[in-house]
C-alpha cells in the first residue's frame, strides 16, 4: 500500500533524541507525518553527547586510535538512537524498522572518519516503505565499497545521510529537525537581534557552513545543491516556519548581505622560506590533500626579499593541525613551520554582493572603527572573510551585524510586515545561520 504517496525524509539531531522524552517526541513527529499519509524515512544522530563520549573512550585506551576501529565505535551511537526510536514508534501503533547505514545501502569511499558517500543503494529502504513500515536509518555512517568496513562521514554527518537518502528516493524535501528554530542572520548566542531567515540559497548556505555556521553540515548542503533537494531546517521542540534552503531562483529575497558567520575552530599554519619556483605550492597542497586535510584560506605573495623566499600561510580546522604540521615537516620545502591556534574568523555572506561594489571596504572600515586588526583576508563572489584575533570575534560579529542592518529591528523599520528584505545600499540586509550542532 501507499506505493505512490509522497516520501519525506526527516532528520533528528543529537539534542532532539537526547533523553527518552526526546525520543518519544521525535517518534511522535515521525508518526504524525505517517498519519498525514506520507511514507517516512527518519535519519537519527547519536543521542546528546554520545559521539563525544565515544571519542573520549577511544582516547582513554589509545593515543592514536586506529581509524577503522574508531568508525566501528562511533557508528554505534546512531544505531542506539534508531533502535530506541523504532521501539517507541511500535508502541504508538506503527510499524518501524531500524537500519544501520550499511543496511540502508549507504556506500562510501574508504577514508575512515571522513568518508564520502559514493552511492545510495536504497532497495532495502524502498522495500520496507512498500511494506508500510517507517524506516529509521542510522546517520553519519556507511560502508566502504572496497574494504566493506564501516565508515563514518565526519562530524555532523547525519545531515549528509539524510540529504543523500532524500536524493536517492526522490523525496520532495529533506527536513532537518534540530535544537534551533532555523538559520539565523548571526549566531543568536552572540547577537541578541539575530533574525531567523525564511530562506537562504544553496550557494549562500554553502559559504555560511564553510565559514562557521553549524546549523547544517557543509557536505550536506553541497549534496543538496548538486541534487536539487530543498532542505527545510526547523526546530524539533516547537512549531515554527524554520528556514528553507533552496536554489537561488527559488529564493525570492536577494539581499546584499544575508548573514554574519564566525569560527573559532581554525588554526593558522605559516611556512617560512619557501622557494620561489614552479611546482612548490602544488607539492605542499597536494600532500595536504592526500592526507585529507581541508585547507581554507591560503595566502602567498611574490617574494620581495633578496633571497627570493616566500612565506606561505593557510588556515585549517584545528583538529587537522597536527596532521598538517606533520605533512609539512615531512616535505622539507620551507625553513620554519609556525602555528597559531588563537585565530578567529568572521565572514559576511550574501548573494547580492556579487554585483555591488563597496561591501569589502565597508567590512574593513567597520572592523577598523572597532579597533579590530585584520590578519588575513579572503573573498569569494558572495563572501568576505577576515582572520582576526579569537578574542575579537564576538565584537566583530556584532559590529558587522549592526553595520549591515541585519537584525530584527532594521527589517521592521524598512517593512512593517517583516516579510520582505529590501536591498539597502551599500549596506544590505539579511541574516545568517543560527548555530547549533545538536550536541553531537
Ligand atoms: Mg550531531
Amino acid at each position: 500500500m501507499q506505493a505512490e504517496s509522497e516520501i519525506v525524509v526527516m532528520k533528528f539531531g543529537g539534542t532532539s533524541v537526547a533523553g527518552s522524552d526526546d525520543i518519544r517526541r521525535a517518534a511522535g513527529r515521525i508518526v504524525g507525518a505517517r498519519r498525514e499519509g506520507k511514507r517516512v524515512v527518519a535519519v537519527l544522530s547519536a543521542r546528546g553527547q554520545t559521539t563525544d563520549e565515544l571519542l573520549g573512550m577511544a582516547y582513554e585506551v589509545s593515543d592514536r586510535p586506529l581509524a577503522r576501529e574508531m568508525d566501528m565505535l562511533l557508528s554505534t551511537g546512531e544505531r542506539i538512537s534508531c533502535a530506541l526510536c523504532a521501539m517507541a514508534i511500535h508502541d504508538m501503533g506503527h510499524n518501524a524498522i531500524s537500519l544501520t547505514g550499511s543496511q540502508a545501502g549507504i556506500v562510501t569511499d574508504s577514508s575512515h572518519t571522513k568518508a564520502r558517500i559514493l552511492d545510495v543503494r536504497a532497495k532495502r529502504i524502498r522495500e520496507a516503505l512498500t511494506d508500510d513500515r517507517i524506516v529509521l536509518v542510522a546517520g553519519f555512517q556507511g560502508v566502504s565499497g572496497d574494504s566493506r568496513d564501516v565508515t563514518t562521514l565526519g562530524r555532523g554527518g547525519s545531515d549528509t545521510t539524510a540529504v543523500a537518502i532524500a536524493a536517492a528516493l526522490g523525496a520532495e524535501v529533506c527536513e532537518i529537525y534540530t535544537d534551533v528554530r532555523g538559520v539565523f542572520s548571526a549566531d543568536p548566542r552572540l547577537v541578541a537581534e539575530a533574525r531567523l531567515l525564511k530562506m537562504v540559497s544553496f550557494e549562500e548556505m554553502l559559504e555560511m557552513a564553510a565559514s562557521g555556521a553549524k546549523v547544517l553540515q557543509l557536505r550536506a548542503v553541497e549534496y543538496a545543491r548538486n541534487n536539487g533537494i530543498p532542505i527545510h531546517c526547523r526546530s524539533s521542540f516547537e512549531e515554527g516556519p524554520g528556514t528553507f534552503v533552496l536554489s537561488e531562483e527559488e529564493t525570492m529575497e536577494r539581499p546584499l548581505v544575508t548573514a554574519v558567520t564566525h569560527s573559532e575552530q581554525e588554526a593558522r599554519v605559516t611556512l617560512t622560506g619557501v622557494r620561489d619556483e614552479p611546482g612548490i605550492a602544488g607539492r605542499i597542497f597536494g600532500a595536504l590533500a592526500e592526507s585529507n586535510v581541508n585547507v581554507d584560506m591560503i595566502i602567498q605573495n611574490e617574494p620581495i626579499s633578496e633571497d627570493h623566499k616566500a612565506d606561505l600561510s593557510f588556515t585549517v580546522g584545528r583538529e587537522d593541525l597536527p596532521t598538517a604540521t606533520e605533512v609539512l615537516a615531512g616535505l622539507d620545502l620551507g625553513e620554519r613551520i609556525l602555528t597559531d591556534e588563537r585565530i578567529g574568523k568572521v565572514s559576511i555572506v550574501g548573494a547580492g554582493m556579487r554585483s555591488h561594489p563597496g561591501v569589502a571596504a565597508k567590512v574593513f572600515q567597520v572592523l577598523g572603527d572597532n579597533r579590530i586588526n585584520i590578519e588575513m583576508i579572503s573573498t569569494s563572489p558572495i563572501k568576505i572573510s577576515c582572520v582576526i584575533d579569537a578574542a575579537d570575534v564576538p565584537g566583530a560579529v556584532n559590529a558587522l551585524h549592526q553595520a549591515f542592518e541585519l537584525g530584527e529591528d532594521a527589517v521592521r523599520r524598512e517593512d512593517p510586515t517583516g516579510d520582505h528584505r529590501p536591498i539597502i545600499e551599500p549596506g544590505g540586509d539579511g541574516g545568517e545561520p543560527g548555530d547549533e550542532r545538536d550536541a553531537a
